[in-house]
């Protein structure tokens, strides 16, 4: 959001992306829902928490070597 200065330790690197892979998610699921493969939305969206769980995850292991800020 137009930082001046952005961080490009792992764990920051991982944490930018949490919010673009959760609306990109949530574009594929809602696509797939309106398919033909006969899965509603209803039986979908718990992906998206195994995605930001992932994410999480990820982040919580992720390097913060780097680091920037405080
Ligand atoms: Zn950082």
């Amino acid at each position: 959001m137009g930082d001046s200065i952005r961080c490009t330790c792992q764990r920051c690197k991982v944490s930018g992306l949490t919010w673009p892979a959760v609306l990109i998610t949530l574009g594929v699921l809602f696509l797939v829902s309106r398919g033909h493969w006969g899965y509603g939305i209803g039986a979908l969206w718990p992906v998206l928490l195994v995605v930001i769980g992932l994410l999480k995850l990820a982040e919580a292991f992720a390097s913060t070597e780097g680091h920037m800020g405080s």
